[in-house]
């Protein structure tokens, strides 16, 4: 069984008397290890997507199983379990609290999550020692880079062992380097087996992906495997 499935998906805006369809029929299967892009100029429909996908959001018509479950049918309350449970977020503002330590915002989903004290601290610590933060555990965010940052957001991601790693444009707010540093950390993900999906409007970032889903104007109009790998 696929992670996502995605059968005719639909989503109408409505404001006032004006309606508009962002989303227009996607057709869309990803399964467990599969690292894909969505990609689509803006307007193409790609935030919506996201917001689908990422069960913040539900569909007009058509319908979306994620993890073997039937999003269309669930309550507020379980789509936000699902929320948590499934999904690993990274957004493009990184969206840690910069009050708290690095392990102190990994924990932080875990709290909601209730997950056992003892347990969230070695999950953390975990976490950010897979992203190569082992050493930054007790810094703030405004005392690490921005790469590093974003490290911390995807130890946020993964800390809750997600059914995929869901990035909203997560290289959009860093420079060459930490892009290279936070892609670099993607393929080590994929290459452990993790089912990630990056939203991005960079043709260079959505080629470090095995797979390329191009959005136009709310449709799929390509789905293509990478044949060769940016170095
Ligand atoms: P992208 O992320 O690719 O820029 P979006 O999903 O944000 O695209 O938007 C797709 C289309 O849907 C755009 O034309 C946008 O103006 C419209 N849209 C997005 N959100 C809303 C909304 N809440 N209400 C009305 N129209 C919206
Ligand atoms: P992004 O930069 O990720 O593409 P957008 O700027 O398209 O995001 O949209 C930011 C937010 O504004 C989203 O929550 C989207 O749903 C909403 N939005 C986008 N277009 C419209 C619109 N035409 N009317 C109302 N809300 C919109």
């Amino acid at each position: 069984e696929p992670v996502i499935e995605l059968v005719d998906a639909r989503k109408t805006y409505r404001t006032g008397e004006i309606e508009f369809e962002a989303l227009r029929g996607i057709d869309l299967q990803v399964t467990e290890g599969e690292y894909v892009a969505i990609m689509g100029p803006s307007g193409s429909g790609k935030s919506t997507l996201m917001n689908i996908l990422g069960c913040l959001d539900v569909l007009t018509t058509g319908s979306y199983r994620l993890g073997g479950e039937d999003v269309e049918q669930l309550s507020e309350a379980d789509l936000a379990r699902v929320r948590n449970r499934q999904i690993g977020f990274v957004f493009q503002q990184f969206h840690l609290l910069p009050t708290l330590s690095a392990w102190r915002n990994v924990e932080l989903p875990m709290v909601y999550g209730q997950v056992a004290k003892a347990e969230r601290r070695e999950r953390a610590e975990a976490a950010l020692t897979r992203v190569g933060l082992g050493d930054r555990l007790d810094n703030r965010p405004g005392e690490l880079s921005g790469g590093q940052q974003q490290r911390v957001a995807v130890a946020r991601a993964l800390a809750g062992e997600p059914t995929m790693i869901l990035a909203d444009e997560p290289t959009g707010n860093l420079d060459s380097a930490s892009t290279a540093d936070v892609l670099g950390l993607f393929d080590e993900l994929h290459e452990a087996g993790r089912t990630i999906v990056l939203i991005t409007h960079e043709l260079e970032v959505a080629q470090r992906a095995r797979r390329i889903v191009f959005v136009r104007d709310g449709r799929i109009t390509s789905d293509e495997q990478v044949r060769e790998v940016a170095a």
